[in-house]
């Protein structure tokens, strides 16, 4: 039995602090919420109209000790000066996923990975709305506190499901989290400076996902991605796991765990001896296989008939940055896919393109290694544009290879790359870094992108 809080303390006033203080007034918990910087004037309005205490500018650790129960923002380090006090005093410490998922009796749906998370999510939520009253929250950009309170404030019944998209730094900070079903999409090298620079440290936290699936719940991971199977094999053999493990792939024989593949483009999944094939898929290219294998596999495991999942895969608009289809002019198609912050989601989009590329790329460089990407380039590219304040890496690893033009600001760099391409061409921004030299995040970039397009 989960314990109940009577007294929560939320450390940060993120969109996770922010859920969590409504839901606290939703469920009547008596919560108090620490920001160490400046809250705005709309939160504080926020928190007073659910009557939450707060403070601002530090946190106060004996108001914040008070509490039984505390609430960390996913941001917050937790080598940090007062989650160390935190530990020091073993009160117990939660991330706001972990503590909400205790107001709902729905099944939870848990999807973790390097990349895919958000396409997978959206998929699986897509996919079981089809028949069940299902939620969608987490690292998407709505918390779960926020959407289980905005539910109970309209007096809405508990959901079915709750599709939750999990970053490692929210299983950090999970307790006592038990999803249903646990998807890891994949694990490539991302975000290491919150891992000591350790692609072991950060699997190993991707890995906690397995670990908190429910003792006879169902965790699915890709057995094509060699450290995914790696890990899944050395958690497996260390511990005394009773959850039911399946794997999606589509290299070999793949491992023992694997259920679902596919063969000429139509996905294969057998469970229980009974097959299933879905054959049109709406999203394009290699990944979206993998995001719609697990999915599909994901829905399956809770029951979703097989009509409802060939269907709802059969017809999914793409996610807006995520090579959506901008526009075409004069014969040169548009692709937006400003969400690709590092190597591994610009390999697969450059591996679905069909017609030659002009190739957007740049920001700020998270250690990329371009040499995964030459042949790639080597094979699709006819031209890049760098777009960044240090285009210095990328004109190192390509020039000589493709003609690389430098530019620093996205409407010279549309115009440059509309110069660069020619009918039947494409033009691709798939930037492989973070935007935070030039753009105040991937959607500002993906829109001033869109925006430079339709100044053309
Ligand atoms: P996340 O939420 O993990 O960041 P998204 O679904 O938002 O993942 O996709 C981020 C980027 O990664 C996009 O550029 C997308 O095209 C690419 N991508 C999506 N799914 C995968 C996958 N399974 N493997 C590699 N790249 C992917």
């Amino acid at each position: 039995m989960q314990h109940a809080f009577e007294h929560i303390a939320i450390i940060g006033a993120g969109e996770s602090g922010m859920g969590a203080a409504q839901l606290a007034a939703a469920v009547g918990v008596r919560a108090f919420l620490s920001e160490y910087g400046k809250l705005s004037s709309q939160d504080k309005a926020l928190l007073e109209s659910w009557g939450v205490e707060y403070e601002e500018g530090g946190h106060t650790q004996e108001r914040i000790l008070a509490a039984d129960g505390i609430i960390k923002s996913p941001g917050i380090k937790h080598s940090s000066p007062i989650i160390q006090a935190i530990k020091a005093a073993g009160k117990p410490l939660m991330g706001e996923v972990d503590w909400a998922s205790r107001y709902t009796k729905a099944k939870i749906v848990a999807v973790t990975g390097s990349n895919g998370k958000t396409t997978t999510a959206t998929l699986c939520h897509h996919i079981m709305s089809g028949e069940k009253d299902c939620v969608l929250a987490g690292n998407i950009g709505i918390s779960l506190g926020r959407a289980l309170a905005e539910r109970m404030e309209q007096g809405a019944q508990d959901p079915e499901v709750v599709v939750l998209e999990v970053s490692s730094f929210q299983l950090d900070d999970a307790l006592e989290f038990q999803p249903h079903v646990s998807i890891l999409t994949n694990i490539t090298p991302d975000h290491l400076d919150r891992y000591e620079y350790s692609l072991d440290n950060y699997a190993a936290s991707k890995l906690q996902l397995l670990q908190f699936t429910r003792k006879d719940g169902h965790f699915i991971f890709c057995d094509d991605d060699p450290i995914s199977t790696k890990w899944v094999e050395r958690v497996q053999s260390e511990g005394n796991w009773t959850q039911n493990i399946y794997a999606f792939g589509m290299i070999g024989e793949g491992t023992p765990y694997r259920t679902v593949t596919e063969k000429n483009n139509t996905i294969e999944i057998t469970l229980n001896n009974e097959a299933m094939t879905i054959e049109e898929l709406a999203l394009q290219g290699k990944h979206n296989m993998y995001n719609s294998m697990a999915a599909g596999l994901g829905s399956t495991l809770m029951n979703i008939r097989k009509e409802t999942i060939r269907t709802k895969l059969a017809a999914f608009d793409s996610l807006e940055h995520r090579l959506e289809s901008v526009l075409n002019i004069s014969g040169v198609e548009y692709i937006n896919d400003s969400k690709a912050t590092n190597v591994n989601a610009t390999y697969y989009a450059l591996e679905c393109q069909s017609k030659p590329v002009v190739w957007i790329v740049g920001g700020v460089d998270k250690g990329n290694d371009y040499s995964e990407l030459m042949s790639l380039v080597q094979g699709k590219v006819k031209a890049i544009v760098a777009l960044g304040v240090d285009n210095s890496k990328i004109v190192e690893a390509f020039q000589g290879t493709v003609e690389v033009v430098e530019t620093d600001s996205m409407t010279s760099a549309v115009r440059k790359a509309s110069r660069l391409a020619d009918k039947g061409d494409v033009v691709l921004l798939s930037p492989c870094c973070a935007s935070f030299d030039l753009f105040e995040n991937y959607e500002d970039r993906g829109r001033q992108f869109k925006n430079a397009i339709r100044s053309l």
